[in-house]
C-alpha cells in the first residue's frame, strides 16, 4: 500500500469530514448525526483497507461481481458493505452473501431473493427503499420506485421475516437543484415514518450534493470521488 496514496486519501477524507460537520452545524444538528459512507466502486480492495485504517466503517459499491470480489479480500477488516446499485432480481440473494445493507431496493421482485439470501447466510438483511425524484419525463430507465408506490414496496419488505426495513436512500435527479429534490424527500420520509416509525434511515447527499441532503435531514451520506478522487475509466 503506497504511503502517498494514503496521504491523499487521509486529506480527503478529513475534508469531507469537516464538509459533514459544517453542514450539520449549520442545520443545528449534531456533528455525529450524520454517517459517512465512502463509495468505493471503481477503486481497488486496497483502498478500502487504507479507508478502513482511517476509521471508515462504511463502504459502498454498485456492481455485484466487484463488490463480491472486494469483501472477500477485505473479509479481515471491520466494515460494512452497502449494496447501492442497480440490481438484477436473479442476484439478489448472492448479493445478500456479503452485503450488510442493500440501499437500492427499488421494486417487489427483488424482495424474495434478498429474503432468501439472508436466509441462507443466517442474519437479517439490513434493506432502504430507493424512492425515485426523477420528474415523470426523466424517471424512465433511472432507478427507484415511484413514490406512489413506495407504500406496498415497504410492506412487502416488512412482511418478510429476514429483511430489516431502515429507510430509505434517494439520488437527486440530474441537472435539477439537490435543494427541491432533497427537500420533496423530506416530505415523503415523513410520511413514510407515519407508517414505519423505526425506519428512520435517509440515504441521500453525494460529493456535490451532500450539504443540501444533510439540511433536509439525511441520516447517512454516500460519496465516493471527494474521498477517493475521479473514478479510473477502465478497472
Ligand atoms: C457512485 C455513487 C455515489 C457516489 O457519488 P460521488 O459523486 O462519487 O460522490 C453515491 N450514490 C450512488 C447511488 C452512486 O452510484
Amino acid at each position: 500500500m503506497s504511503a502517498e496514496r494514503r496521504a491523499e486519501v487521509a486529506a480527503n477524507l478529513e475534508h469531507v469530514r469537516a464538509r459533514i460537520a459544517e453542514a450539520c452545524r449549520a442545520s443545528g444538528r449534531p456533528e455525529d448525526d450524520v454517517t459517512l459512507t465512502v463509495v468505493t466502486k471503481f477503486f481497488p480492495a486496497s483502498d478500502v483497507r487504507i479507508l478502513a485504517g482511517l476509521g471508515v466503517t462504511e463502504v459502498g459499491e454498485n456492481r455485484h461481481q466487484e463488490a463480491l470480489e472486494k469483501s472477500a479480500e477485505c473479509a479481515d477488516l471491520d466494515v460494512r458493505w452497502h449494496y447501492i446499485g442497480g440490481l438484477q432480481s436473479n442476484k439478489a440473494a448472492a448479493v445478500a452473501a456479503y452485503a450488510d445493507m442493500v440501499e437500492s431496493v427499488d421494486r417487489p421482485k427483488l424482495v424474495n431473493g434478498l429474503a432468501r439470501g439472508a436466509a441462507q447466510r443466517g442474519r437479517p438483511l439490513d434493506v432502504l427503499l430507493q424512492v425515485s425524484l426523477d420528474p415523470p419525463e426523466q424517471a424512465e430507465g433511472r432507478s427507484g420506485v415511484h413514490p406512489d408506490d413506495l407504500g406496498s414496496l415497504a410492506q412487502k419488505v416488512a412482511g418478510t421475516d429476514d429483511l430489516v426495513l431502515r429507510g430509505l436512500m434517494a439520488v437527486a435527479p440530474l441537472g435539477a437543484d439537490p435543494n427541491d429534490a432533497f427537500e420533496r424527500l423530506t416530505g415523503i420520509a415523513e410520511r413514510f415514518r407515519d407508517d414505519h416509525p423505526d425506519a428512520g434511515v435517509i440515504s441521500a447527499g453525494m460529493s456535490g450534493d451532500l450539504e443540501a441532503a444533510i439540511l433536509h435531514g439525511a441520516t447517512h451520506v454516500r460519496v465516493g470521488r471527494g474521498v477517493l478522487g475521479e473514478r479510473p475509466t477502465i478497472k
